[in-house]
């Protein structure tokens, strides 16, 4: 079985309902538009729709049969605050706001599973598909699960996927354990005291300091961090100053920190605030630290890793199921939901000869419409594997 046919029959229909999201673009919790045209589609087949779940998600749910057992199929809806620099016919209409991250293609090869299960119905059990808003930096899956996504919609099991413009069209990435990263922010304000800059001994140069701060944070990665762990810290943004001959009293530093594995973000999260606040005192300077946790790794079990390379092996072939792959420092908020529920979530490559090659959040990047098709048939052939008829 590659794609299944009845799916690539209406994978023009996908492709249309794909680029409309595309051309409407809306941000994390503001997903009215999307949500609204999700929950319609839902009823149209005939699939029971919940709504309002985080604001913007929601569930769709099929049941056939007798069975207990239950699934969870996940897409993000939203979009980026870019600015798109396409110019093609879908291309964004509202400025400032793009489909950089191919979520429009997500919600769209969720919605065509969804159609093709409701008319086919050849599974026991019941699937809950989980349309969730502002994965882009929101937490919009941590959301739903405090609202009690899984006490409501019980699952056994939940899986989702991401395209990959780096793999190949027809490929997957299927891989147990951490795939992707946790992806915490910090923040430093570093206190010194401002003055004349031709008479720096008696001010207190917070610029210094929070220059020195910035270079020592990278001794954390380079020699606190276990060279066959993984860890980054970025400090992208450092204001200080208004003049050329004033001291400031103060500057602000900002960044992300990523790691694998909690030992490293317990220690991340200590270490820098240690680091900030000695190389501050230093210099009789103040530092305040504010780490905030972010995302937690995205870490697949074994056992639905085993399941959804099975599946994804019936649509693909085996031979074109990557197992074993190094993660990578991206974060994902599909990793709350698999703090709760065992589950996989799959790299799905959208490289194709001519297009779909273009990094994610690139403002020329675009889904690519042929893996709706190969993506959605993957779900269905996930569900009908998971929830056998007999
Ligand atoms: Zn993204
Ligand atoms: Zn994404």
């Amino acid at each position: 079985m590659p794609v299944i046919n009845r799916i690539a029959d209406f994978a023009p229909a996908m492709a249309e309902w794909r680029q409309d999201f595309h051309a409407h673009p809306e941000l994390g919790f503001e997903e009215t538009r999307t949500s609204g045209i999700v929950a319609a589609k839902l009823a149209e087949w005939g699939i029971e729709v919940h709504r309002g779940l985080a604001k913007t998600g929601v569930v769709g749910v099929l049941r056939n049969g007798s069975s207990g057992r239950s699934l969870g199929l996940r897409a993000d809806m939203d979009a980026l605050p870019m600015e798109e620099a396409n110019t093609f016919a879908h291309r964004s209409t509202t400025g400032g706001k793009m489909h950089g991250c191919g979520h429009d293609g997500h919600t769209a090869t969720l919605l065509g599973a969804a159609r093709h299960l409701a008319e086919t119905r050849n599974f026991n059990g019941t699937v809950h598909f989980i349309f969730q808003p502002a994965e882009e930096g929101g937490g919009g899956a941590g959301v739903m699960v405090r609202e009690g996504l899984f006490e409501r919609f019980p699952c056994d099991a939940v899986y989702g996927i991401h395209n990959d413009p780096a793999l190949p069209l027809g490929e997957a990435a299927v891989v147990a354990g951490t795939v992707l990263a946790a992806s915490d922010r910090v923040g430093i304000t570093v206190r010194g005291q401002g003055g004349h800059a031709a008479r720096p001994h008696v001010a207190i140069d917070p610029v210094l300091v929070g220059a020195q701060i910035v270079v020592a944070l990278q001794a954390l990665v380079s020699r606190r961090t276990d060279p066959l762990d993984s860890a980054v810290i970025s400090i992208t943004q450092f204001h200080a100053g208004s003049a050329g001959n004033v001291i400031p009293e103060a500057a602000e530093l900002y960044g992300t920190v990523r790691t694998l594995r909690p030992e490293t973000q317990d220690m991340m999260e200590r270490l820098i605030t240690q680091v900030a606040q000695g190389t501050a005192a230093a210099h009789d300077a103040e530092a305040e630290v504010r780490y905030v946790r972010g995302y937690p790794p995205t870490v697949n079990h074994p056992a639905q890793t085993e399941r959804a390379a099975l599946a994804a092996a019936r649509v693909l072939g085996e031979e074109r199921v990557i197992r074993d792959r190094p993660p990578v420092m991206g974060g994902e908020d599909f990793s709350f939901m698999l703090l709760e529920r065992p589950g996989c979530f799959v790299k799905m490559g959208q490289q194709g000869k001519d297009r779909g090659g273009v990094p994610l959040h690139n403002p020329r990047y675009d889904f690519n419409d042929e893996m709706l098709p190969i993506g959605a048939s993957y779900f269905a052939a996930l569900v009908e594997q998971e929830l056998p008829r007999r």
